[in-house]
């Protein structure tokens, strides 16, 4: 028992070792990423229900290290708002989602749709209000040609700040959703003191909807409460045709998800809405 003991003490240490090596790669890996051009956005397309119309796509970014290979954004972005990247990195996304806009709407998809990821950092300083509103001015597109996705967890810090922020975003035309609603520190204050034009509903009450009453009865909650307050609803994470169906029977206005497709290249997504408008 002993030497057992002893070996679980060394597996242990030298997996703390692991961790610090890795994340020490992984700053110094993020902080020139950005300059060595490691850093991509795929988009994932986004479908209403009604019509079946794809009107947009959200922004994921992607990060390929030479030294690391692929990084998930779960793993980076938090390291980023931790060692300070956030706000250059934010300002990267904000310009290629725009750039990418651009050339969808110059390929002659007019009226499509980016969304950004916004993390709880970026609502603390002024620099994502300018970089938006130099970018849309830039790429001369329509502030309505941009959905900026805000999870409710960030707005419990900085809460006077972020209002202040997300209002001058929806004055400059630009759309704003609730994102990953209904899991995290929740409050349905929120949907009343910002103002929301859409809600997305996380994809974990999605996942089994089909097997599962209560998650079922969820969602046609949320659809219900959003409808009321004059919100698009959303649902993330559709994987299959019965949970597009029952979205559909239930009113949810759109879906995105591996179903439709997993995040792709801003040219595959061109391919694929114009593929869409020509049948
Ligand atoms: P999110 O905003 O909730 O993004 C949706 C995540 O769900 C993405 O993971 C996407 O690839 C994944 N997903 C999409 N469809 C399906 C599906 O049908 N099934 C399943 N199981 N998963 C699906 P990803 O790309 O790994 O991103 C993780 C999170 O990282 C995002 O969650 C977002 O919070 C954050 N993130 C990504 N890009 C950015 C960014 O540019 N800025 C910021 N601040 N955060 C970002
Ligand atoms: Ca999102
Ligand atoms: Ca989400
Ligand atoms: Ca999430």
């Amino acid at each position: 028992a002993k030497s057992k003991g002893k070996n679980t003490y060394s597996v242990f240490s030298s997996d703390i070792y692991r961790h610090s090596a890795r994340r020490m790669q992984l700053e110094i890996g993020l902080r020139h990423a950005l300059q060595r051009g490691e850093l991509r956005l795929h988009y994932q397309p986004q479908k209403f229900l009604a019509d079946g119309r794809l009107f947009g796509a959200e922004a994921l970014c992607r990060w390929y290290s030479h030294e690391l290979g692929d990084v998930s954004p779960s793993e980076f972005i938090p390291l980023a708002e931790e060692i300070g990247l956030i706000d250059d990195l934010g300002d990267w996304v904000v310009r290629e989602a725009l750039r990418s806009c651009r050339q969808w709407r110059e390929a002659g998809v007019e009226d499509v749709v980016v969304s950004i990821n916004v993390s709880p950092r970026q609502l603390r300083s002024d620099s994502l209000l300018t970089t938006i509103s130099g970018a849309l001015k830039e790429f001369r597109l329509p502030a309505s040609a941009l959905c900026v996705e805000v999870t409710e967890t960030l707005l419990m810090d900085s809460y006077d700040k972020a209002q202040s922020l997300l209002n001058s975003l929806r004055e400059l035309g630009v759309s704003l959703a609730i994102d990953d609603f209904g899991v995290g520190y929740s409050s349905l204050s929120y949907l009343k003191r910002f103002p929301f034009d859409s809600l997305k509903i996380d994809r974990s009450f999605v996942g089994d909807m089909e097997n599962n009453e209560d998650d079922h009865t969820l969602i046609r909650t949320i659809v219900q409460l959003g409808h009321n307050l004059g919100l698009k609803v959303v649902a993330e994470g559709v994987e299959n045709q019965a949970q597009q169906d029952l979205l559909t029977a239930i009113g949810c206005d759109a879906i995105q998800g591996y179903w439709l497709s997993k995040p792709i290249d801003g040219d595959s997504f061109l391919d694929l809405v114009v593929e869409q408008t020509v049948v």
